[in-house]
C-alpha cells in the first residue's frame, strides 16, 4: 500500500489516495490504482493514474487547469479468480477540470481507454461477451445467463455489435462520452 499526492489547481499535496497495490495488480487496468480500505472483494474503488488525470487540455493543450470537483461513474468488468471468472464493479473517481487558457476555458474529463464512450462496461469485459459469440458460439441469451444477469440479453446484444464496430475502425473522440454523463445516464 502506498501513498499517492496529487495536484489540484498545479498545487502538490492537496488531495491523498491510498493505493491498495495488490488489489490493482488483481484488477490488472494498466489506467487505473485501486484505492484501499474501501469497497469489498467485488466492488474496486479506482482513481486514473496520473497521467491520465494530468494529461491537459484536450482543446488547446494547456497543462494547467482549475480543479471543478470529482465525480463517479460505475463499469462492470471481468477479472480472472482462481480457475473462474469473476464479475465485479468497478467505481472510477473522474475529475472535472476547467483549462485556465483565457482563449480556451472549457471544462473537460481526462480520456481513457478502459472502456468505449457511453459504455458501463469495460472494453475487456465487451471482449469477453465477443468471444463467447465468436468462439464459443454462445447467443445473446446464453452470454447474458453465464453473466448471472447482471446484463440484459438485449445489452449484450448492443454490446456486442459495439464492439465488433469498433474493433473495425475506432474513430470516436474519447472524451465526448463524459459530456454526455452530466446530461444524465445514457444506455449502451
Ligand atoms: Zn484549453
Amino acid at each position: 500500500m502506498y501513498i499517492m499526492h496529487t495536484e489540484v489547481d498545479n498545487q502538490m499535496e492537496t488531495s491523498h489516495y491510498e493505493i491498495d497495490e495488490q488489489r490493482t495488480a488483481e484488477l490488472n487496468q494498466p489506467e487505473l490504482l485501486v484505492l484501499a480500505a474501501r469497497g469489498d472483494p467485488d466492488h474496486f474503488y479506482c482513481i486514473l493514474v496520473p497521467s491520465k488525470i494530468h494529461s491537459g487540455c484536450p482543446h488547446c493543450g494547456n497543462p494547467f487547469f482549475r480543479n471543478q470537483g470529482n465525480m463517479h461513474r460505475d463499469f462492470l468488468d471481468v477479472i480472472p479468480r482462481g480457475d473462474d471468472a469473476a464479475l465485479i464493479t468497478v467505481s472510477v473517481e473522474f475529475r472535472k477540470s476547467k483549462c485556465t487558457a483565457a482563449d480556451c476555458g472549457r471544462i473537460y474529463y481526462p480520456s481513457c481507454s478502459f472502456a468505449s464512450p457511453y459504455a458501463r462496461t469495460t472494453r475487456r469485459l465487451d471482449d469477453a461477451i465477443v468471444r463467447m459469440a465468436l468462439r464459443e458460439g454462445f447467443t445473446y441469451t446464453e452470454t447474458a445467463a453465464m453473466l448471472n444477469g447482471r446484463l440484459s440479453r438485449q445489452a449484450v446484444y448492443r454490446i456486442y455489435h459495439r464492439r465488433i464496430k469498433e474493433l473495425g475502425a475506432d474513430t470516436s473522440d474519447q472524451t465526448l462520452w463524459f459530456r454526455e454523463i452530466l446530461k444524465g445516464d445514457t444506455a449502451y
